[in-house]
């Protein structure tokens, strides 16, 4: 997601990086993540949520005037149909996404397996993933429901926050001596390593953990998170896709979801598909 990223991140931080607005920040640096875990936070969820909305008008505009948006009617039902059904999980397990605008960009590039979803519930699915890894419903299911995670649980202001943590002091130099200039390179270095983070080690195990429970409550078969990263294991030999470089280590991955699965069966052992939510196809 790193060109829609590092747009957002310019916004916040240069919205954001004022003297005063930068103590404030550090003030209220730590918040708890709705997994129960500790998150260091200099850019609210809010935040993220406005600044990501942004970013993704700006990009999707860019995309339609590439003719780069699918408008495919037959894909797009099954984008949305399988969105839907993730987003009716997600919004049970996590009430205040409910206001969430949901909504999917197809976006028609056959070289880019890749997937992403920001805070407030924008997503994009490249064509990449289906001509490539030959998805099935299951297996696109535990894509979409684990990047859908990362957003739930506030990965994105989470890897935007470290990313200005990690120049705090190049910043607050910035700041202290009144050097506007110093200041906002210090923020668009920021900004930049945003982008280049990869989510840490600790929000992919709690995205694949929730990503395969949201899956599994709306109907898919949670043995697709471990049959996908294979196909993804195997795609990496001869090109390692855009998605393995934020998401490494397709092996442990696979073990460590393979040992999820008879806990998920016992969830929804009927396998009974949730509703679907209604999903802005946008085009
Ligand atoms: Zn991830």
């Amino acid at each position: 997601m790193h060109r829609y990223l590092r747009f957002a991140a310019h916004r916040v931080l240069a919205a954001r990086l004022g003297t005063t607005a930068l103590a404030m920040c550090l003030l209220a640096a730590c918040t708890t993540s709705p997994t129960g875990r500790s998150q260091l936070m200099l850019i609210s969820p809010e935040a993220a949520i406005v600044e990501s909305k942004t970013a993704y008008l700006s990009t999707v505009g860019e995309l339609d005037k590439e003719n780069k948006l699918v408008d495919d009617p037959l894909l797009s039902d099954r984008v949305a149909t399988i969105t839907g059904r993730l987003v009716t999980e997600a919004v049970a397990l996590y009430p205040n996404s409910k206001d969430w605008e949901w909504s999917v960009a197809i976006i028609d590039d056959d070289d880019t397996v890749n997937a992403w979803c920001m805070a407030g519930g924008r997503m994009a699915a490249y064509t990449g993933l289906f001509e490539q890894l030959k998805l099935t419903d299951d297996e696109f299911a535990q894509i979409m429901g684990h990047e859908i995670s990362h957003a739930l649980a506030n990965h994105t202001a989470e890897r935007m926050s470290r990313a200005i943590a990690i120049n705090v002091g190049v910043i607050a130099a910035g700041v202290a001596a009144d050097n506007h200039a110093a200041t906002m390179a210090g923020a668009a270095l920021a900004a930049k390593l945003a982008l280049e983070l990869p989510n840490s080690r600790v929000a992919e195990s709690e995205a694949d953990r929730i990503g395969i429970e949201l899956a599994t409550r709306a109907g898919y078969d949670p043995q697709a998170a471990v049959s996908l990263w294979e196909k993804m294991g195997s795609l990496s030999e001869s090109r390692p896709p855009e998605f393995i470089s934020t998401h490494p280590d397709p092996e442990n991955r696979k073990a460590r979801l393979s040992a999820l699965v008879p806990e998920m069966r016992a969830l929804n052992p009927a396998r009974s598909m949730a509703a679907v939510t209604p999903i802005t196809i946008v085009r």
